[in-house]
């Protein structure tokens, strides 16, 4: 699966968002059993109503959603770089995750302590970002000291593996994270900062904006979430606005409750789902669905994955032993009103290998056993 690490300071709301998570997961857990849950990660539903609608049109036994995986990385402080709190565990763990989630403090309450002593997101991202810098130059020196000897001599590789490294270390030592590098760099030297070196600063990132409940519903008036938007703006990333003890308050009720107290707001979904599709977009993925009587099914692939991988989700026998794909988008298959009509009227259509699955396809792949 795919997974999204939860990062901030320390009193800016990530363990109240994060239980707000974990309430959603234990609730869901119920329905589906096969998600065991660790105390540091919360795996949700992605919520889509397509997924229902289908089910719903198919008369389906089973209905299965796909999920993404949040992680908690606890334990950022300044100076986790060089060892501070549990610095470096929680560098490590940051290593593992797809992309972060930064929750930034833009609530003021004088009963919860700053850590720096004051309210500004932009300062506490730039510590966050600092941090992750730090542990990146650590590592880019370390192999640099390494390919430099080589790099004089005549090894070939190692002379363009030091001019990777340079350049990444210009970009470091001018206290800017790599992400904002994506398309400056040459894919060459991107390949390498992400799928050699496994670089931190390399990680999307997407902004939390965490107000208080009377900032709600979009927090436009606070200043600090303006800041927050004006620097997402600028690296390209999501923001997502939100109040993590609403959310965490909305997490414990039941749907309709859940309606009323969002309505009180002013809102019309909770922000963690914003959180998910925010989280889903920047990390390039789509959903393409299985349909039938016993089960309709959502299944999430990176865009621009083709046919054949796809398959490959679902059992590697039907990658393996793939001839081609049945397709029908979501917004056809709606106005056909089920696949049998649909079939009938002729809007399925027979694709190959070479396919790349879009979202919302709806796809019976037809495979050799
Ligand atoms: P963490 O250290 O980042 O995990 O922060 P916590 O989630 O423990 O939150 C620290 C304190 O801030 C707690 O007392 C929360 O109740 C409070 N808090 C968290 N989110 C909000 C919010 O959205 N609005 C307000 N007013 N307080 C919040």
């Amino acid at each position: 699966g795919f997974n999204l690490g939860i990062v901030g300071l320390p009193n800016v709301g990530k363990s109240t968002l994060f239980n707000a998570l974990t309430e959603t997961a234990k609730a869901q857990a119920a329905n589906y059993p096969f998600c065991t849950i660790e105390p540091n990660i919360g795996v949700v539903e992605v919520p889509d109503d397509r997924l229902y609608r289908i089910a719903e049109l198919e008369k389906s036994r089973k209905i299965t959603p796909t999920f993404i995986e949040f992680v908690d990385i606890a334990g950022l402080v300044k100076g986790a770089s060089k060892g501070e709190g549990l610095g470096n565990q929680f560098l490590s763990h940051i290593r593992e995750v797809d992309a972060i989630a930064m929750v930034l403090r833009c609530f003021e309450n004088p009963d919860v302590v700053h850590v720096e002593g004051s309210v500004d997101p932009i300062r506490d991202a730039d510590i966050i970002d600092i941090e992750l810098i730090a542990k990146d130059l650590e590592s880019v020196n370390r192999r640099l000291e390494r390919v430099e000897k080589a790099a004089k001599g005549n090894d070939k590789k190692a002379k363009e593996e030091f001019e990777y490294l340079k350049e990444i270390k210009e970009v470091l030592e001018g206290l800017e994270p790599l992400r904002r590098y994506k398309d400056k760099f040459a894919e060459d030297t991107w390949m390498y900062a992400t799928k050699e070196l496994f670089l931190l600063t390399t990680k999307p990132v997407m902004y939390i904006a965490n107000i208080g409940e009377a900032d709600l519903p979009e927090g436009d008036n606070n200043p600090h979430v303006q800041k927050v938007k004006e620097r997402a703006r600028e690296e390209n990333a999501p923001v997502v606005v939100l109040c993590a003890e609403l959310e965490a308050q909305l997490a414990g009720l039941e749907r309709e409750e859940r309606k009323e107290l969002l309505e009180a707001y002013g809102l019309k979904e909770p922000g963690l789902h914003k959180v998910i599709r925010e989280g889903y977009r920047l990390l390039n993925l789509i959903t393409f669905f299985t349909a039938g009587e016993k089960e309709t099914r959502a299944w999430t692939v990176v865009k621009g994955t083709k046919a054949p991988r796809a398959a490959g989700k679902i059992h590697s026998d039907i990658e393996r032993g793939f001839i081609a794909a049945e397709v029908i988008n979501y917004e056809d298959y709606i106005k056909a009103g089920s696949m049998v009509k649909a079939k009938e009227k002729g809007l399925v259509r027979l694709e190959g290998k070479e396919y790349e699955v879009q979202d919302g396809d709806i796809i019976y792949f037809r495979f050799n056993v």
